[in-house]
């Protein structure tokens, strides 16, 4: 069957090979077995699923939450010769029944459906009358409360599923891999003894990098003059700063586009085109922009505010360089980022668990800006991949040349200040606390009279709350706990403080930053 599904892939796709995991994940569903895919955006998922819906007989339901991408989904497929059609609510209710009628004749082998038809029980009964070899739920997180995609009607699916005689193989995909989201796919969509994949995370092509403490507008015209010929993204996380970077770059002479959703939709699509096509060059968006967009040489995607979690940066990100040439990802990073972010957390998460689940994620996007380690090796670790580099010599972290500074005192300090304090306080307060502020909840606490108190009077307070970042990020500390997160010990920093390790901090070498300068 395999190889009949590698002659679908080259007859009918005109691809000479299949990419990684791709042929794993057919595999699995071609032996009827349930299957999760967990795979980026632009991992190549559709022919996963399309492959395997034409070696069936019968006709395969593909549920997609995106009624623009079934659209563009069933076109393409229409220009690849292959009988498909999309019943969603954009339909009048003649065509969808004309739809339903020649679904029913069997005429199509792929009929992508809207979730929320599923809660219809005349519908889920007459679908479920076809001879269905296979049920494809794309978007599955969405199944999920994890996450801010939540779809009641994604609950609909199981039973659908059941009532489907011969019961048909379950395809879910997503682009989200943390554990708790995987694990409420496989339940609340009922997949049975299910095969898990994940693959394609590691954008080999991709180089990564964080800036920390540049002034944002210089870099981002220089970087964009510098590359004027490419096409690139920048993200930025209010509406405000997309108008104003958006004329900054005009005001000098770059011909960029915007899109946030203030915009009306007319402007929006404008837009869009505009960028699709190579007349803007540059689009400078909220995170509205880019579902969907199939943009093959977009050059670099830079991040002017930090995203809310590695799941955003990775999805915003990963719209560079989807034809495979090198592309560059930089996040411009502020700790003004993190009070928006929490700002954001607040405004839009009610549900007490979920908070403390988005600030959890927040953090590891935090503890992302300030790793010293390998970004690519980060974000791996972060989706769980495994087999990959310690290091993969292609990032701002890898890149960088180092002068290593020894900063055991200085985490001893601060270690001890957060013992001090009871572990109960936060960055601010405590790097307050090290600097020897005289403010007024300082001296209620009786924190001034803490031995620890102005030790660290030398450095800016905001220093100290890098270092502390830094020493969170390295594991040596944990923050947790929701709006004002708590700074705790980790053991790791109690061998620092009775002296069984040094902790070590890379500098940009000298000579590095100085070219950097004259870039
Ligand atoms: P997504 O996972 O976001 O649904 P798509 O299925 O749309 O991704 O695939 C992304 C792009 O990769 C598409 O342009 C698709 O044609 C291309 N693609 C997928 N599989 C292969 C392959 N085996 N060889 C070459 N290109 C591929
Ligand atoms: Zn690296």
């Amino acid at each position: 069957m395999l190889n009949a599904a590698q002659e679908i892939l080259r007859k009918v796709y005109g691809y000479s090979t299949f990419r990684e995991g791709q042929e794993k994940i057919i595999n699995s569903i071609l032996q009827k077995r349930d299957t999760l895919g967990i795979m980026p955006t632009g991992g190549g998922k559709s022919i996963c699923y399309q492959i395997p819906a034409l070696v069936f007989p019968g006709t395969t339901i593909v549920i997609s939450p995106l009624i623009s991408l079934m659209k563009d989904q069933v076109d393409a497929l229409a220009g690849l010769g292959i009988p498909a059609a999309y019943i969603n609510s954009s339909l009048t209710q003649t065509e969808t029944e004309q739809r339903m009628q020649s679904a029913a004749r069997g005429e199509y082998k792929l009929l992508y459906i809207a979730p929320e038809r599923l809660e219809s029980e005349q519908f889920q009964s007459f679908l479920s009358a076809f001879n269905i070899p296979l049920v494809a739920v794309d978007e599955a997180h969405c199944v999920s409360q994890w996450g801010n995609d939540f779809r009641t009607s994604y609950l609909s699916i199981a039973s659908f599923v059941e009532r489907i005689n011969p019961r048909p193989a379950v395809a879910a995909f997503t682009a989200t891999a943390t554990s708790g989201v995987t694990q409420d796919i496989l339940r609340l969509l009922s997949l049975q003894n299910a095969e898990l994949y994940m693959t394609g995370f590691n954008r080999e092509n991709l180089s990564f990098s964080v800036l920390r403490g540049v002034n944002k507008k210089d870099f981002l015209l220089r970087y964009v003059k510098d590359n004027n010929e490419q096409a690139g993204i920048i993200y930025a996380s209010t509406r405000k700063d997309v108008e104003d970077l958006c004329k900054l770059l005009c005001d000098n002479g770059i011909a960029a586009a915007k899109y946030h959703a203030g915009l009306g939709d007319e402007e929006r699509k404008h837009n869009q085109d505009a960028f699709l096509y190579d007349d803007m060059r540059v689009m400078v968006a909220t995170n509205a922009f880019g579902m969907g967009i199939d943009k093959s040489n977009v050059r670099y995607v830079i991040h002017y505010n930090m995203p809310k979690n590695m799941e955003a940066y990775y999805q915003e990100a990963g719209r560079a360089g989807r034809d495979g040439e090198p592309a560059e990802c930089v996040l411009l990073f502020s700790p003004q980022d993190i009070q928006t972010q929490k700002f954001l957390i607040e405004q839009s998460v009610s549900a007490s668990d979920r908070k403390a689940h988005e600030y959890k994620k927040l953090q590891s996007m935090v503890d992302y800006c300030h790793t010293q380690e390998c970004l690519r090796a980060y974000i791996l670790n972060y989706f769980d991949e495994q087999d990959h580099l310690p290091s993969c010599g292609n990032c701002g972290n890898c890149n960088q040349e180092y002068d290593l500074t020894d900063i055991t005192i200085e985490a001893q300090k601060i270690f001890s200040c957060i013992r001090r304090m009871n572990e109960r306080f936060g960055i601010t307060l405590i790097a307050q606390v090290l600097k020897g502020s005289k403010n007024k909840r300082i001296a209620e606490f009786g924190f001034d009279r803490l031995s620890t108190y102005g030790v660290m009077q030398e450095y800016t307070e905001k220093a100290v709350a890098d270092l502390i970042n830094l020493l969170i990020a390295e594991g040596y500390l944990d923050l947790s706990g929701g709006q004002y997160p708590v700074v705790r010990l980790k053991p790791k920093a109690v061998d620092v403080l009775k002296g069984m390790t040094q902790v070590a901090r890379k500098v940009r070498s000298k000579k590095q930053t100085a070219q950097a300068g004259n870039h």
